[in-house]
């Protein structure tokens, strides 16, 4: 089966969208942070679902998605921890109703209600709610809540410690996902996720973090960011901070996975970093909608761009299902429980 590891709901009914637009016009003006959450219908999700994500699966010949709330609009730095903790839990019960409507297409990553300069120990309850009892796989965890300003400590840093031992305890990986950005000259999607995909990276060598937390499995998105292109940059950095080589310093633990929207991208992610270490990812319907006049396919239509590799079919099994089923185990168990 092909899995696609990395998909948002952006689609999500207008009156979900709605009410948080209500929900950060009420913290401006002092008023109630949870207000009434309209009535959506099963038939408003569907017609939501089936004219976008599933309609795309379907066409492109993948068969479920790792499913997650609206990146951009989980924005962290508006409001503050109570109106995070909020919203977190609307965007992330309504991700539920989608599974619930679609098991056999979509399951749960979760939103966590990280604010700035509040310790990420506050987002254990709603990682532990999604996971134990809303059946979710894994989490977005966001390097900097603020927006754009990166002022949280690295990843390495121990006030992390505290989320990552839950993520351990429920053996669940986190996709490193930053979310909208409040800075005029860092485009969202064009130049603060990328960048904040190849920082985290960085962090990640810098640290000991995985000599800590062996078990600890993180997902950076966009193909890694800036990271394979740069690969020799941060093999030779490795080596000036007398770090281990990355091979078991940091690729026992991180995953880069297929959001790269050209040939030419795929094959240098695949040139460079090693096949038990991608995800087959498309985050659609999402950064990038439109098609490219040089292919006349979709940007984001990423399993073209691994068709068309010229690696072992065993290979293409690993990015498309092995390496999905082994990162997020939860998966993994739900699948074996329907016999698949
Ligand atoms: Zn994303």
């Amino acid at each position: 089966m092909i899995i696609d590891c990395h998909g948002h709901y952006t689609t999500a009914p207008a009156p979900h969208n709605a009410w948080r637009d209500r929900q950060t016009a009420a913290f401006a003006a002092g008023g109630d942070i949870d207000p009434l959450y309209p009535a959506i219908s099963d038939d408003e999700i569907r017609e939501t679902i089936e004219a976008n994500q599933l309609q795309l699966l379907r066409e492109r010949g993948a068969d479920m998605t790792i499913f997650s709330p609206r990146a951009s609009a989980m924005a962290p730095h508006v409001g503050d921890e109570a109106v995070a903790r909020i919203w977190a839990r609307r965007s992330n019960d309504l991700i539920k109703r989608v599974v619930d409507l679609y098991p056999e297409t979509f399951v749960g990553v979760c939103q966590l209600p990280q604010s700035p300069g509040i310790s990420i120990a506050q987002s254990i309850n709603e990682l532990v709610r999604c996971v134990t009892e809303l059946g979710f796989v894994g989490c977005n965890l966001n390097p900097d809540p603020s927006g754009g300003k990166f002022s949280a400590p690295p990843l390495y840093d121990r006030a992390w410690y505290p989320f990552f031992e839950k993520m351990v305890e429920l053996d669940v990986p986190a996709m490193i996902h930053v979310s909208g950005s409040c800075n005029a000259a860092m485009h969202a999607t064009g130049a603060y996720y990328i960048a904040a995909d190849t920082i985290a990276f960085m962090q990640f060598i810098e640290g000991d973090l995985f000599r800590d937390f062996p078990d600890l499995r993180f997902i950076i998105p966009h193909g890694g960011g800036a990271v394979p292109y740069h690969w020799g940059r941060y093999r030779g950095l490795a080596d000036m901070l007398k770090r281990p080589p990355l091979a078991e310093h940091v690729m026992r633990n991180v995953y880069f996975d297929t959001c790269v929207y050209h040939q030419p991208g795929i094959d240098l992610l695949f040139r460079v970093i090693d096949v038990d270490n991608i995800l087959f990812g498309s985050e659609m319907v999402g950064a990038v909608r439109g098609i490219d006049p040089e292919t006349g396919q979709y940007f984001d239509d990423t399993k073209r761009y691994i068709d068309a590799l010229p690696i072992p079919e065993t290979d293409k099994a690993k990015v498309f299902e092995g390496n999905a089923r082994r990162v997020y185990p939860r998966l993994d168990a739900q699948l074996k429980a329907r016999g698949l």
